[in-house]
């Protein structure tokens, strides 16, 4: 909730769309982590199907193109963010390899065993994390992997105010004990689990939101709407400065059996 208790769930998609778009990855996250986890999947070559679930506009889909051989389909719910993702990828010459289109992550339109490896940083939270594993794990190969980004507790018991925010926000947060097991339940070995250095958080996504903060507020001035928006990202990050110790994302890789 924020200061004034608004709920995030409250705002205009759109508006929370186009406050996005302006940013090069819409969630917490660097290359370097997605190099790291891609480091843990074995077996890929330039016939591997990649999906990348909640792809936004695509930073980490380039990334994941860089480093990996195959074809990479990014889905999203949000047309904006998909035409930019395909833009992107135009941009860098990626576009035989990387192509984005627009799906719900609880209707993909895939079939059985179609992919190698379901990639998914800062989404699962709009299906939950434990039925996203459930739910997709039908798309992947036998011995396929799943990795994804999730908010997790780092410890076991938080003050109020956080988790007060976080039971508004994604009920779903939880340690990274009881995700794992999630995983292990959902039918997955669990491969490998590292957390995010703060940078994730604070150079690459709050930092770059204060210029766009200002670009945003005056191309919507006089929208309440919006700068109650700012208002609730900002919330957002002096809550994180001031509680990081206690919470933060986790990338969680399995491996189907
Ligand atoms: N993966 C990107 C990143 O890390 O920069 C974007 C993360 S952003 C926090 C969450 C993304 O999930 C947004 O791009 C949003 O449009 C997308 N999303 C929300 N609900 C979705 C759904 N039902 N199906 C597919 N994508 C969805």
């Amino acid at each position: 909730m924020g200061k004034d208790n608004e709920s995030i769930h409250e705002f205009d998609v759109n508006l929370i769309c186009e406050y996005f778009l302006g940013l090069k990855r819409q969630g917490p996250g660097s290359p370097e982590v997605t190099v790291k986890a891609l480091s843990f999947i074995e077996g890929l070559s330039k016939d591997s199907n990649i999906v990348d679930i909640g792809c936004g506009t695509g930073g980490q889909t380039m990334v994941i193109a860089q480093n990996a051989p195959g074809r990479i389909i990014g889905v999203d719910l949000f047309s904006t963010f998909v035409e930019k993702l395909n833009e992107n990828a135009k941009a860098l010459g990626l576009q035989d390899r990387v192509e984005g289109i627009i799906g719900s992550m609880d209707n993909l339109p895939f079939n059985d065993e179609e992919f190698d490896v379901i990639w998914c940083e800062g989404a699962i939270y709009n299906i939950g994390f434990e039925r996203g594993l459930m739910e997709w794990r039908r798309f992947l190969k036998k011995g396929g992997y799943i990795a994804v980004t999730e908010a997790s507790w780092f410890t076991e018991e938080r003050p109020e105010e956080i988790e007060k925010f976080w039971q508004d926000a994604y009920p779903g947060i939880d340690t990274i004990a009881n995700k794992v097991a999630q995983m292990q339940k959902t039918g997955y070995v669990p491969v490998a689990v590292f957390t995010l250095p703060e940078s994730c958080w604070i150079d690459n996504f709050y930092v770059p939101q204060i210029k766009l903060q200002e670009e945003f507020l005056k191309r919507n001035e006089g929208n309440d709407a919006a700068a109650r928006f700012v208002e609730y990202q900002r919330y957002e990050a002096e809550l994180y400065h001031k509680y990081k110790e206690y919470y933060g994302y986790a990338f969680y890789i399995g491996r189907k059996i």
